[in-house]
């Protein structure tokens, strides 16, 4: 039996067949052949302000802080049935953000307040909250379109949650139905259940 060089060379060092495994898959090349789980990693509250702003007409521009707001809104939008795992930490928005710590966390603060808060705290606590009244668990994976369905569900109610400080929760609200006729997910004529 011919036995490789990495084979050997890990024998000789006490490696057993599933350490080279393990370290197999570390490699990038084995890692590219690993199916992957998701497209796109986002906090729940950053995708209810992508919807709101849709149904608003913003339309984004590249922002002064060099997050990825304006490459992440449009393909989300134009492909509903990509997979989204909803997390509770710095997401793919947040990727070239100036204020993105090399830690993950967020130093900016919510500069509508004074005293400003910590936006990173304040990220948090929203979406703990949105995951609670939506049922949803962290790091749940799903496409778009069935978390939209979720929440359209909750559609009005959830804008008392969602709607950020000195925001007006009417038209967070209209922003939201907006969004979610122009995306297909609710019809137009559908009435309020208040
Ligand atoms: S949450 Fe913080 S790090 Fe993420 S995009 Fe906003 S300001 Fe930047």
């Amino acid at each position: 039996m011919i036995l490789n060089r990495r084979v050997f060379l890990a024998g000789l060092s006490g490696l057993t067949f599933s350490h080279i495994f393990a370290q197999s898959l570390n490699n990038p090349s084995d890692e590219t052949r690993l199916k992957k789980e998701f497209d796109m990693r986002l906090r729940p509250h950053h995708i209810l302000d992508i919807i709101s702003d849709l149904g608003q007409g913003i339309n984004y521009q590249p922002h002064p802080y060099g997050h990825s707001l304006h490459i992440v809104a449009p393909r989300l939008l134009s492909h509903l049935d990509l997979q989204i795992k909803l997390v509770l930490e710095a997401d793919d928005i947040c990727q070239g953000c100036m204020h993105l710590l090399t830690d993950g966390k967020c130093e900016d603060v919510l500069a509508q307040l004074n005293p400003s808060p910590s936006k990173q705290a304040y990220n948090d606590v929203l979406d703990c909250r949105l995951f609670d009244y939506l049922s949803i668990e962290k790091d749940r994976v799903m496409t778009t379109r069935k978390f939209l369905k979720i929440v359209n569900e909750k559609v009005p109610g959830i804008e008392r949650i969602c709607t950020h400080p000195k925001e007006n929760q009417k038209q967070r609200l209209e922003g939201l139905i907006d969004g979610f006729i122009k995306l297909g997910i609710r019809e137009p004529s559908k009435p309020l259940k208040i």
